[in-house]
């Protein structure tokens, strides 16, 4: 009898604050690709933007709440105890020693994040360890770079059960169901400027963040 593998993503991103769109984009990979789990990582530092002007601990507390009960997401820390940029090759590596050399590892990323991939750390690293699985965004269709269709030539693949027939190495495009025009950076301006962010955040994420003061936002 064939052996059923582990199927993981790795869903990292600054989590600045968690929104509506990482988190049903999350729920909908995850039945997409009928995975296990989706490991969400708020990265500590972020190696290709500014410093986020919230702290990795309360980014990660947001994104507890913001996922609460629901099955199949887990909020991960683990970047927050390492030093230095968080690099996705070293967690993929830390997922990979866990999970197992069959597990199907996916790192998942939206279009926009997907465009600068060839500029990340040892980005041949991140496909000897991961399939990579872009998810379309509203208004983020650019075209991609040169040096990212050499890194991607050969690696796309059409369907989910294809992706799975291994362990690492493809590439896919989904288009989910539920495609979300929403940003941190609208979130984060609305906040900044006492505008609403009802339905853009989850009740307890909205709560909490107005609570703590965060983004500049006021409390009632
Ligand atoms: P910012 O506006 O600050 O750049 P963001 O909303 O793009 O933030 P990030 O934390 O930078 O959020 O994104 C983490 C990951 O989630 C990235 O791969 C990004 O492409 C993806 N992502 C963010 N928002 C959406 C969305 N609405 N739909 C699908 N994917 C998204």
């Amino acid at each position: 009898m064939q052996q059923v593998q582990p199927r993981v993503a790795m869903f990292g991103g600054t989590f600045d604050p968690v929104h509506l769109g990482h988190l049903r984009s999350a729920v909908e990979l995850r039945e997409a690709l009928g995975l296990d789990c989706v490991h969400m990582l708020p990265a500590a530092r972020p190696p290709l933007r500014e410093v986020p002007g919230v702290s990795a601990e309360h980014r990660l507390e947001l994104l507890q709440l913001g996922i609460g009960d629901t099955p199949g997401l887990v909020a991960d820390g683990r970047e927050l105890k390492r030093s230095g940029p968080s690099y996705s090759a070293d967690t993929l590596t830390e997922l990979r020693a866990e999970y197992g050399d069959q597990a199907r590892l996916v790192m998942a990323l939206g279009h926009d994040a997907f465009l600068r991939l060839a500029d990340w750390h040892a980005p041949e690293r991140l496909f000897e360890l991961a399939h990579v699985v872009v998810m379309e965004r509203p208004d983020h269709g650019a075209a991609l770079s040169v040096a990212l269709g050499e890194l991607i030539a050969g690696r796309d693949v059409q369907t989910a059960d294809q992706l799975m027939a291994s362990p690492a190495g493809g590439l896919l495009r989904l288009s989910l169901p539920t495609r979300m025009a929403v940003s941190a950076t609208e979130v984060r301006q609305r906040l900044a400027s006492g505008r609403s962010v009802r339905y853009l955040l989850t009740a307890e994420v909205e709560r909490r963040l107005l609570a703590l003061g965060l983004y500049g936002a006021g409390d009632g």
